[in-house]
């Protein structure tokens, strides 16, 4: 474990996670948590559980909040997340992040935010119209504060969180270039696979969509899901000549059944595989695929009170680096005063 901390201090750093809006997927697999699980060796790895951005499209139904943290916690730790090397923790309880997103809100325009592509696609989706909150056109501001405030080098993500990715590194340029250097300036590592589609054929599979495959679905659900799958709607007897590249079925058996997809895809082509057949297919290898996580998720979840601890302790860290943060922060913006030294004065 000492071995573990001292490897620490030399390495780069890696932000990332989820919001605890429900288990994660298939989406977030592809797009970030492989990544994660492959660069912890290398990196020193931090993973968010990010609840106060949950609740900027949940802050009506806080008592799910609990559970999903959980249930995030659990997934990350399922596929291969290991808390010796890796840093899981709680956003809410990192005070450094509400305090450098107070700050950083000086250094971005509303019209910047306003403009943003992925606001704009998520503000649809949930349909905000005249009503979007300050919190949510915000969240931007506070993704960069989530990834500065540890000084982390690596954001591995989805496509969708490119634009926020940028905005972050122009919020740190303009901080650095103000005061002084004292902000890393973040690099965002998309997966091969960026977006995977949803179940539904929009663009991607999301938590707050209902088009996703969850990590943590049984062998039913799964089979219930897969059967229910947008296939290609010019194909209406098996023996029609399919068009796998508008078939969201096909998109999961490139990515989960990497080694039969060509033969899938040749017989689709020439009308000698059904869509219900391809589907068992896939059906079988997702399973073979999901079942191990399953099973490390289940063993897990018999004791939440290792993961609470995980969690405990990893927010314990990340509250530490917060703190070094906003110490080089203040100095460098002369938010530094006599009083704060007197016996009585504030602690910080
Ligand atoms: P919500 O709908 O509640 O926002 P989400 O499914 O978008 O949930 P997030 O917690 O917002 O999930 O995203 C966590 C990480 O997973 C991000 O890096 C995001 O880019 C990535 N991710 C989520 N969905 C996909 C997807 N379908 N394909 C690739 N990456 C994804
Ligand atoms: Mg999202």
């Amino acid at each position: 474990m000492v071995g573990c901390y001292n490897r620490r201090a030399t390495m780069k750093r890696i932000l990332t996670g989820d919001r605890p809006t429900g288990p994660l997927h298939l989406g977030h697999y592809v797009g970030s948590v492989a990544n994660r699980v492959q660069l912890q060796r290398e990196y020193d790895t931090f993973i968010i559980i990010a609840d106060i951005q949950a609740l900027t499209t949940n802050f009506d139904r806080p008592e799910r909040l609990r559970q999903d943290v959980l249930n995030v916690a659990l997934d990350n730790l399922a596929c291969g997340l290991d808390p010796a090397r890796a840093t899981l923790f709680v956003q809410s309880l990192v005070p450094a992040i509400a305090e450098l997103t107070v700050i950083y809100s000086n250094f971005v325009t509303v019209q910047q935010l306003a403009h943003n592509p992925t606001i704009k696609t998520e503000a649809a989706q949930y349909n905000f119209g005249e009503s979007m909150s300050y919190g949510f056109l915000g969240y931007p501001v506070s993704q960069t504060a989530d990834i500065t405030f540890c000084r982390a080098h690596l954001v591995p993500v989805g496509e969708d969180q490119l634009p926020h990715i940028e905005q972050a590194r122009k919020i740190v340029r303009k901080f650095n270039a103000t005061y002084s250097s004292v902000l890393v300036e973040p690099e965002a590592r998309v997966s091969t696979v960026p977006r995977l589609v949803g179940l539904d054929g929009s663009t991607k599979m999301s938590k707050s969509l209902g088009n996703a495959i969850y990590l943590s679905d049984s062998a039913d659900e799964i089979k219930r899901k897969v059967s229910s799958a947008l296939t290609d709607p010019a194909r209406i007897h098996p023996t029609d000549k399919g068009h796998p590249e508008v078939c969201v079925v096909y998109a999961y058996h490139r990515v989960f059944n990497a080694d039969a997809v060509s033969d899938i895809a040749e017989r689709c082509r020439a009308g000698t595989i059904g869509c219900v057949a391809c589907k068992q297919l896939l059906i079988a290898a997702l399973d073979r695929f999901l079942s191990p996580i399953r099973e490390r998720r289940a063993e897990l979840a018999s004791r939440p009170d290792t993961v609470w601890d995980i969690l405990e302790t990893g927010t314990r860290r990340a509250r530490a680096e917060g703190e070094q943060t906003m110490a080089l922060v203040r100095q460098a913006m002369k938010l530094e005063y006599p009083s704060a030294a007197r016996p009585g004065g504030p602690t910080r």
